[in-house]
């Protein structure tokens, strides 16, 4: 039997330990259905969704390789994928479906009862070889860099389905105001300003990130507490973070008829009907996102138009970038290379 490098997580811990995946030996994953891909990994982003699985606010069953968010070569395909070969590039959609759902058939994978998520609900992408399925991969050109578009998989897909709710909303010079400037948030300022002509204000804690969010063309950028000459101003408020406070600050700064596009957890929504209703606001929350989202914000980036800005780490450092993802050090998205 062949053995692979992998990062595992055993238990669930409620403060992050000092070494919270273990380094294994693991059979490398075989196929056994027909419709199977396995899928050699060249990029796996670290998302904040590792942190809560390993501080148990999400739940994940243990021991799992981590890893939602992937990219890689084709290495072994089932006996009815006619779709990919072996050696191609590609990306892997998060979700593995059947595709037989209705939903699934309009394209809400993310909502199919049988869904299973490599790196959540079953192995990741943390390790060298991943099972997949030949409708969870996108392929793409041989000159893609599959470790900066692995992020697309995952942090751009939702920053790809924020956007497009948002946008929808955004006429020319509106205001859209983005909170957090991170793994998804960077992507998200690049996306919509692809697809709108909204005016894009960023706002981040870390003043070397608000610099960043300039030069990834946002047309200001602010601290949260710098925010008075936006109250009552923000068409869309698209939130990154996830906290009771940016839940606060996004009532407090969106204008008549405005949107909250919730992407991240954490806190709580709790705010007076009144402003629900006396000044017509809307909370809607994404979830990922669909094949079709993927291939949209995939084509963006193959054309140069959202450059996702990576810091690559060796698989086996793969403690090192969770710390340094918790503590705040990450500009743009943690890629682990095997
Ligand atoms: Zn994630």
């Amino acid at each position: 039997m062949a053995i692979m490098r992998a990062m595992v997580m055993r238990s669930a811990n409620a403060v992050l330990p000092s070494l919270p995946l273990a380094l294994e030996q693991r059979p490398e994953p075989t196929v056994s259905s027909p419709s199977d891909v396995v899928v050699r990994i060249a990029g796996a982003g670290v998302c904040r969704t590792d942190l809560h699985l390993l501080n148990g606010m999400l739940y994940a069953p243990t021991p799992l390789v981590l890893g939602h968010e992937n990219s890689g070569y084709v290495h072994a395909v089932g006996s009815a994928v006619t779709s990919v070969a072996e050696g191609d590039p590609v990306l892997c959609y998060p979700f593995i479906t059947s595709g037989l759902e209705r939903s699934e058939r309009a394209g809400g994978h993310a909502s199919a009862n049988d869904r299973r998520t490599p790196g959540i609900t079953t192995d990741g992408g943390y390790c060298e070889l991943m099972l997949t399925s030949e409708r969870s991969v996108l392929r793409v050109p041989g000159t893609a860099d599959l470790v900066a578009l692995s992020t697309l998989t995952d942090a751009g897909l939702a920053a790809q389905r924020a956007c497009t709710r948002a946008s929808a909303q955004l006429g020319a010079g509106d205001v859209a105001v983005l909170l957090g400037i991170g793994g998804l948030g960077h992507l998200a300022v690049q996306i919509l300003g692809a697809i709108s002509a909204a005016t894009i204000v960023a706002v981040d804690i870390n003043s070397d990130t608000r610099a960043f969010a300039l030069q990834l063309g946002a047309a200001a950028s602010h601290h949260p507490e710098d925010l008075d000459s936006y109250t009552n101003s923000a068409r869309v408020v698209m939130d990154f973070v996830g906290s009771d406070s940016t839940v606060e600050l996004s009532r407090r700064l969106l204008r008549f008829g405005g949107s909250y596009v919730g992407v991240a957890i954490g806190g709580h929504i709790e705010l007076p009907l009144t402003d629900l209703v006396e000044r017509e606001l809307r909370f809607e929350g994404v979830f990922v996102g669909t094949y079709e989202d993927l291939c949209k914000v995939t084509t963006l980036a193959l054309s140069g138009r959202v450059r996702p800005t990576v810091q690559r780490y060796d698989l086996v450092d793969a403690n090192r970038a969770l710390h340094d993802l918790a503590e705040g050090r990450v500009r743009g998205r943690a890629v682990l290379t095997p």
